[in-house]
């Protein structure tokens, strides 16, 4: 059985006709021969509505009540895509996380995943099923449901990819993929074909890829093939895999960009960077430019640059254009 897992966001669930391109999405994969396992978030801003309406009955919930609230958004997108996918004739079946055997840690909030026993889900494709998953929880020890931290379907998503040994777990939001820098900023920014791990770990930990970092850091340990796409557009999107740099070349892979207080944080995120030719090219293109740097981190794999407020957008167009061909 060849598995794919695809794991749908909550923008690409928030109206039920947005539901039902997705499930057409799913009936794609199957007509392409892939036993289909989708895992999907909460839909929109159901999980921060829940958080809020916790908040209007006590300041402090009791973590594992929090956790029930919580659990329940996922449930809600889960039921809807298996109907939405019965609608169209094929068959599907619902599964919250203690159902898809999903067991975790004791910490409610942000637990995190101990074991997967697919036994369930592959009886469930075996049967002929689309197997929708509800992302973000699972059972622990003590037979409660908790909830795997903020954004935590992706990590759902490859649990269930490793588990299942799919052949390429999926993750749809509304971006197309993985850029080299935010286009809002960069306009001339480059969708990549292929990035590794490592990069999206880094890019996510600046804040720029809405990935669950923690889910990032699973797929690299268990090398689980990832491509990012989007939901609504039909391109390949990126491939995340171990697409390390061998040789001793230094390269730029991506830039992400933060700004706080009167300071703009630019990374530079690649391999052998603390060659010197990339030292004095920042610095040539930094003083061309006109900008004054006012911090300079050297890794291998990143580079910090700190600048003023105002000289951040256009140092990163500047250095985008030096640096990526
Ligand atoms: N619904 C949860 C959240 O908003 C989990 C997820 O979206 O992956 O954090
Ligand atoms: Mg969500």
């Amino acid at each position: 059985m060849r598995i794919i897992v695809m794991k749908f966001g909550g923008s690409s669930l928030a109206e039920p006709e947005k539901i039902r391109v997705m499930a057409e999405r799913a009936l794609k994969a199957r007509a392409g021969g892939f036993a289909v396992v989708m895992t999907v978030s909460a839909p929109a801003d159901l999980t921060d509505d829940l958080v809020a309406l916790s908040k209007l009955l006590t300041q402090a919930p009791e973590p594992r009540e929090q956790d029930a609230l919580l659990a329940t958004g996922e449930n809600i997108s889960a039921a809807l895509m298996a109907m939405a996918i019965q609608a169209r004739g094929a068959k599907a079946g619902s599964l919250s996380g203690v159902q898809a055997g999903i067991r975790t840690g004791p910490r409610h909030g942000d637990a995190g995943i101990i074991s997967v026993n697919p036994a369930r889900i592959l009886r469930e494709l075996k049967k002929g099923k689309i197997v929708v998953a509800a992302g973000f929880q699972g059972v622990n020890k003590a037979g409660d449901i908790a909830t795997l931290g903020r954004g935590g379907s992706d990590l759902t998503a490859v649990a269930l990819a490793r588990a299942l040994k799919a052949e390429i777990c999926e993750l749809y939001t509304d971006v197309k993929g993985v850029y080299t820098a935010n286009p809002a900023v960069v306009p001339q920014a480059k969708m990549m074909r292929q990035v590794s791990y490592d990069a999206v770990m880094e890019l996510a930990r600046c804040g720029t890829e809405v990935r669950q970092l923690r889910a990032i850091a699973y797929a690299k340990e268990h090398r689980i093939p990832l491509r990012l796409r989007s939901s609504f557009e039909n391109g390949e999107g990126t491939l995340v895999g171990d697409f390390r740099c061998r040789g001793a070349k230094p390269e730029v892979t991506c830039f992400s960009i933060r700004k706080s207080g009167d300071s703009a944080w630019l990374h530079l995120i690649g391999a052998n960077l603390k060659a010197p030719g990339i030292k004095s090219g920042i610095r040539a293109t930094a003083a061309a430019a006109g900008h004054r740097l006012r911090k300079e981190i050297f890794a291998p794999d990143k580079i910090t640059l700190v600048t003023g407020f105002r000289d951040g957008a256009p140092l990163l167009k500047a250095l985008h254009k030096a640096f990526i061909r």
